[in-house]
């Protein structure tokens, strides 16, 4: 299945960002849009919209969590100083919260992504 390039979405880019934040389905909202953790399902159960390996993020999505993580790290431990807590401490608070905020971030940014690839048409097909 090819679509052209001039080819249009229903609804808007706003839209398919926030469905695919809400890790949905950036056409219809409704079907969930990761099989696993951050695996794409084939198609929508719901709309049967391709997805797959179609809407590759590459590198952008490791980004932008690392970006959103660090600067709310960068600010928590600067708040921290303030109470002279000791560095092991900062550290045995501040990794977990990294790990955890990181994981948590990974997939409805991904699906955020996907959502702005999908609404663009941005495939990694020839066209
Ligand atoms: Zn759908």
């Amino acid at each position: 299945m090819s679509h052209s390039a001039d080819h249009h979405r229903a609804g808007s880019w706003q839209r398919a960002v926030w469905n695919g934040l809400r890790c949905r389905c950036p056409n219809c909202g409704e079907g969930r849009l990761f099989a696993r953790y951050l695996e794409p399902v084939e198609h929508c159960p719901v709309c049967g919209e391709e997805y797959a390996d179609r809407y590759q993020v590459g590198l952008l999505l490791p980004f932008l969590v690392i970006t959103v993580v660090g600067h709310l790290m960068i600010f928590a431990v600067l708040e921290m100083g303030h109470f002279r807590v000791a560095p092991l401490l900062l550290l045995a608070i501040v990794i977990p919260i990294v790990l955890v905020l990181t994981l948590l971030l990974l997939p409805p940014v991904k699906g955020a992504l996907t959502g702005i690839l999908w609404y663009a048409n941005l495939t990694d097909e020839p066209k």
